[in-house]
């Protein structure tokens, strides 16, 4: 991949780049990023608008049955799941982080429900950590690219050898916002994208 290329593009696409997702604690962040697995934010901003309204912390998620939890967010999918993991992960924190998110991502990912994908969320958008979370449009664009990885791990490891550290987590969220809205999985917008020259994907179907 042009490094240099992609990321000085992505600057000029996206100069302010930012999570999507709505949250006033890094609690809410905690339990919004585990709703919007396989979800879009839209719809977890929809969803928590109401959920955060009635519980807000670690103590309010622990005290709620599942299937209460499962009500609320049913519209996220995954819900059963997602509530279970919710639960035990805010009484994870009460019990062994003192009602506190912790705030590295060896400790976030002993929490119920957090991969490495979650934990470097929330590590870089909660805590001002330098990380580069792969989703599914991270990993898409950066295949795409040319940066020939098997799985998100891989995909991670390399990006952080290729993108100098302090721009990881703002690389991130570029890679994320235009996987989202001009490199799509289905039909990208390739007619508008100025990284045709260096896109292996494009060249390979022209
Ligand atoms: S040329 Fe098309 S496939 Fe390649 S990065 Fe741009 S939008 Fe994505």
């Amino acid at each position: 991949m042009d490094t240099e290329k992609v990321l000085n593009y992505l600057e000029e696409l996206f100069p302010e780049p930012a999570c999507e997702l709505k949250f006033n604690s890094r609690f809410e962040l905690l339990v919004s990023v585990i709703l919007s697995a396989q979800c879009t934010d839209k719809r977890v901003n929809m969803v928590t608008k109401e959920l955060f309204k009635k519980y807000s912390t670690p103590k309010d998620f622990a005290n709620l049955k599942q299937e209460e939890l499962e009500k609320e967010i049913k519209s996220c999918g995954f819900y059963h799941n997602k509530a279970k993991n919710i639960i035990s992960c805010s009484k994870d924190i009460l019990e062994r982080f003192n009602g506190k998110v912790p705030g590295n991502i060896d400790d976030l990912m002993t929490l119920a429900g957090v991969g490495k994908k979650t934990a470097n969320v929330v590590y870089s958008v909660g805590f001002g950590g330098d990380a580069i979370a792969v989703d599914t449009h991270v990993f898409r664009v950066s295949n795409r690219l040319g940066v020939h990885s098997k799985n998100p791990l891989e995909c991670e490891k390399k990006l952080e050898e290729i993108i100098p550290k302090d721009k990881w987590s703002r690389a991130h969220h570029q890679l994320v916002l235009f996987g989202r809205y001009m490199c799509k999985a289905i039909k990208p917008n390739c007619k508008e994208c100025e990284l045709t020259g260096i896109c292996e994907y494009y060249n390979e179907r022209k």
